[in-house]
């Protein structure tokens, strides 16, 4: 008898042999995948029916940062440091616990109904201390698993100390960062279906002691360490500039790199730190449309991957204006197509393989996530394949990889519970959250002052609005 049985859909297991299973049925028990045949007996407390749908394994989204689903369409269309002093800073250095918890539940809402399973969040908003909390007691009442980054910033925020008069409430000392991390790593790591890590800002947030000392309590308490690296090429000239590195090659100076270790972004990489990360088993990261989106660069994926360098994908934050993964796996192969004058560049397969299994390598959990097999968590997805978006019966790689979009998406299970069935959400409630999130981000925009009143008062904007520059005066 299992908890929940899915009966004859196709199944893309993403195993080590990459099977595709026909016509077959999945049980469930005990939170774990126990069968995978034609023809399951025994029963279940649940039948779902899988005639035409594919099953996979749940995506799995790298790299974003929640708090930031409440302030999408605050400046855009600008590189990272004038949005980062101009809009960012005033508004998230107000942020209080309530609306750590509605930002979870959004973006909580957001991927599981496009698909995604895991994320990785990077949090480093600590104006209160209540807000990662928060916000991991939202990812718990979601069902998602989560692998949450307690974030530092010590010197600045992504090179500001402050912005408008206010921001330094985003700053916090050494000794007390340091403190709330090993207490947040060692109650929340483990419990549910969370695992923690630690995640200095990049290598301009924290100073060079503080950034040490990160990586031995990381090592000390066997979790990962991710951080921001070189991902615009001015944090790379300032790396240059005062450690006389590039970015990689100072946090590996320091004992940043390893195989519990994430770059994110990596766009900047040299050869040399490439070798840096294959040698020492560091992963990227990869955010392509956020980094499409801030004029970053293009990130050499195919030749880390080449290298043998894991690369999972990610949304990053507000900048990719989505958590549908199925959209960042399209534009990841599609950019190095381009760039590489290269249809094979990389490929429908490589899509599939960097959202699931690659993903859950990246993130140490591939024992037990990222793939369709007997024993491992049942972490999956099922995808509407008889409908005019997706007809089933062609190659289902590219049918998934080029074609899915969050709305195919029907159910989600995630270890082995039902967090969404007919595209309703199970475990959040959905309406409320809305509502919530409507006043939060009302009250945030206000909290964010002048500046924030101006953009959104202002006029359609031409070639070169004022706004955009780090110097321009709003008129
Ligand atoms: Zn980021």
């Amino acid at each position: 008898m299992y908890d929940i049985l899915i009966e004859n859909c196709s199944i893309i297991s993403m195993n080590k042999r990459n099977d595709i299973f026909d016509r077959c049925s999945i049980g469930i028990t005990g939170g774990k995948i126990e069968s995978i045949g034609p023809d399951l007996k025994g029963g279940a407390s649940k039948v779902i029916k899988g005639k035409g749908t594919y099953v996979m394994p749940g995506l799995i989204n790298c790299h974003t940062h929640v708090y930031q689903s409440l302030i999408e369409g605050v400046g855009y269309d600008m590189h990272f440091n004038p949005w980062n002093i101009r809009y960012l800073i005033p508004i998230v250095s107000k942020m209080k616990p309530h609306h750590a918890r509605i930002s979870g539940e959004l973006a909580a809402i957001e991927m599981i109904k496009s698909g995604t399973t895991t994320f990785s969040d990077h949090w480093y908003l600590h104006t209160d201390f209540n807000n990662i909390e928060e916000e991991a007691e939202a990812f718990n009442r979601s069902g998602l698993r989560s692998h949450l980054v307690f974030g530092f910033l010590n010197e600045s925020f992504a090179g500001r100390k402050n912005a408008n008069g206010s921001g330094a409430e985003v700053l916090k000392e050494e000794s007390e960062l340091l403190e709330r991390a090993e207490d947040f790593v060692s109650r929340r790591h483990g419990q549910n279906l969370i695992t923690a890590g630690l995640g200095p800002g990049s290598t301009e947030d924290v100073g060079t002691e503080l950034f040490r000392k990160i990586i031995s309590l990381a090592r000390k308490l066997d979790v990962s360490l991710v951080t921001h690296i070189a991902g615009w090429v001015e944090i790379v000239s300032r790396s240059i500039e005062k450690y006389g590195m590039r970015d990689l090659e100072y946090a590996h100076s320091l004992g940043f790199t390893g195989d519990k270790s994430i770059a994110i972004h990596g766009v900047w990489l040299s050869e040399d730190e490439i070798e840096i990360a294959a040698v020492t088993g560091t992963g990227i990261a990869h955010n392509p449309v956020a980094n499409m989106n801030l004029g970053y660069g293009i990130a050499p994926i195919c030749r880390m991957r080449k290298a043998g360098i894991k690369v999972g994908l990610g949304t990053d934050g507000a900048a990719s204006y989505t958590y549908d993964m199925f959209e960042i796996g399209k534009a990841a192969a599609m950019l190095q197509k381009v760039h590489k004058l290269d249809a094979e560049a990389l490929t429908a397969e490589d899509v599939l393989s960097m959202l699931t299994r690659e993903g859950a390598s990246l993130l140490g959990i591939d024992e037990i996530t990222g793939s369709i097999e007997v024993g491992k968590q049942a972490d999956l997805i099922m995808i509407n394949a008889d409908s005019p978006n997706i007809l089933g019966g062609g190659r289902p790689a590219p049918l998934i990889a080029y074609g899915a979009r969050s709305s195919d998406v029907i159910n989600s299970i995630i270890g082995g519970r039902l967090v969404m069935e007919d595209r309703k959400v199970l475990t959040l409630d959905e309406k409320s959250v809305l509502s919530d999130a409507n006043d939060a981000r009302t009250e945030l925009l206000e909290l964010g002052g002048s500046a924030v009143k101006e953009l959104l008062d202002a006029p359609w904007p031409g070639r070169g609005a004022s706004w955009r520059r780090l110097d321009g005066q709003i008129s």
